[in-house]
């Protein structure tokens, strides 16, 4: 059933807990219908109940669907996979992924992207602030710190193609020399670029969601790992979807199953891969505690594909420090792990160089004269979906009528999901893909298949 580095294989048995899924033990519905078979029927099944999961039902229910006619299906406790295990920021990318997307997918698209990850944060804001969601979301602005000449000379460019495309620039801040240092705190600072941004316990999120379809009369299903989908033999136009508890047929279903996509979609192994990612909690020293808590979200940036991540908790001061997927300074075995899907363990050598290097960055959290109970706290791992083209696979799965999926989010689901799984449903109800509003790119479609496998995409698609 795949291998430890591949997408087709299911999430691994017996994973770490994050910082955020720590703070969360208390979620009535953590191991709800464990050991519990499937029925033997149902409408919808959804299987993942990650934040993608859990939107689509949710939005199934918004949209008038029964909650007697869903049923999610998740290989591990409720909503353990990278929904509650990241780093915590909701940051839409302002313009800087701007070159990059438009040599894949044209400008248009591009400038598409971008705003559709602008729209997703509003949206976050709008449905925490509407449902009173207990997430510690924090709408605030963030840095994109550029320590390097390099970097500093890359972000200006993209920011010129990016204006000249047509893009929207206008709520977006620069700063350079002593301005970025002292706005940032951070004295290295060469320049940095200042937007609206969030952080938010993700894990609270996913679990409000959870809640909310269960108490509608959806039925979550944990550790049950949907291992095979079969066309049903009496009707064709159903589904069997094999479970560890049983098999349920069902007419329509969604894979938001994330980098384990194709233990399921077999034919999607090329296309969605799994990558570790490593993020970190740590207790600030006085530097960064009472009224000095940082107030803004950070990545700090040293190359395009070298940065750090940084939030800091408006509710209790914990700061949460992320990595990139590539380092130069990292070792050859240290980086070749990252292809792995074990999610139980972290990597001292990504934790030794995020702790160094933010004590390297921000001098004043020095954890030197640290006390016993400052410093890092907790360091875990969570597996990241990434495609070839860098965005999602959204909607119908053309070759298997009544099968759809939202997942491949690249690292990037929270600025993504909220718009994405919102259109996964439309779809699922019978909408056209102009009535998801997403970037035509998103869309799962043999075409883009094709594209993607440079003219080889074997017949079953
Ligand atoms: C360390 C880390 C840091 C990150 N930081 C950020 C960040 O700061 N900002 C950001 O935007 N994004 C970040 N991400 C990415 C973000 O977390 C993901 O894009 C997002 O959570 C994906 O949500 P999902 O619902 O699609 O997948 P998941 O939350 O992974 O949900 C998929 C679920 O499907 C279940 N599943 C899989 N296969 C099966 C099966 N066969 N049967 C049953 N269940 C199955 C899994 O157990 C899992 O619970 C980070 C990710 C990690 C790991």
């Amino acid at each position: 059933m795949g291998s430890d580095s591949s997408s087709n294989s299911l999430p691994r048995q017996f994973p770490c807990l994050s910082y955020w899924q720590r703070t969360a033990r208390d979620f009535p519905y953590l191991f709800t219908n464990k050991n519990r078979t499937v029925p033997s029927h149902i409408r919808y099944v959804i299987i993942g109940s990650g934040i993608s999961g859990a939107l689509t039902a949710f939005e199934l229910l918004e949209a008038g669907v029964k909650g007697d006619d869903i049923i999610i299906l998740e290989a591990r406790e409720a909503a353990s996979g990278a929904s509650s295990r990241n780093a915590g920021h909701v940051r839409p990318d302002a313009f800087r992924g701007f070159t990059g997307y438009s040599k894949v997918h044209g400008p248009q698209q591009a400038l598409e992207i971008i705003a559709n990850e602008r729209l997703v944060l509003n949206k976050i804001n709008e449905f925490v602030n509407k449902h009173n969601v207990p997430c510690d979301f924090n709408f605030t602005t963030t840095f994109d710190v550029c320590m390097t000449e390099e970097f500093t000379h890359y972000e200006k460019e993209c920011m010129e193609a990016f204006v000249k495309a047509g893009g929207d620039a206008s709520y977006i801040q620069y700063y350079e020399g002593h301005e970025a240092k002292e706005k940032t705190r951070i004295p290295d600072a060469l320049a940095a670029y200042e937007w609206p941004a969030g952080s938010i316990n993700p894990a609270k999120l996913a679990q409000f969601l959870l809640r909310s379809v269960s108490e509608k009369g959806v039925q979550l299903y944990t550790f049950c790992a949907a291992t095979a989908v079969k066309k049903n033999e009496s009707a064709p136009h159903l589904w069997d979807v094999q479970t560890i508890q049983g098999t349920v047929t069902a007419e329509k279903i969604i894979h938001c199953t994330n980098a384990h996509a194709a233990l399921l979609l077999p034919q999607l192994e090329p296309y969605i891969t799994p990558n570790r990612a490593q993020a970190h909690s740590l207790i600030p020293t006085p530097a960064f505690a009472a009224t000095q808590i940082l107030r803004n979200t950070y990545s700090l940036r040293y190359s395009l594909y070298h940065f750090y991540s940084l939030i800091q908790l408006q509710g209790n001061g914990t700061i949460v420090l992320g990595v990139s997927r590539s380092n130069p300074t990292l070792s050859a075995q240290t980086l070749a792990s990252r292809t792995s899907t074990d999610d139980g363990h972290y990597n001292q050598e990504i934790a030794d160089d995020a702790l160094d290097k933010f004590q390297q960055i921000f001098p004043s959290a020095s954890s030197q004269h640290a006390v016993k109970g400052e410093g890092l706290d907790h360091s875990w791992t969570g597996i990241i979906a990434m495609t070839p083209d860098s965005v999602p696979f959204v909607g119908a799965i053309e070759s298997l009528p009544g099968q759809y999926i939202c997942a491949g989010f690249n690292g990037h689901g929270m600025a993504r999901i909220f718009t994405s799984a919102p259109g996964v449903a439309k779809l699922v109800l019978g909408h056209d893909w102009n009535a998801t509003g997403l970037p035509q790119c998103f869309q799962s479609s043999r075409e883009r298949l094709t594209r993607l496998s440079g003219g080889n995409l074997p017949s079953i698609w």
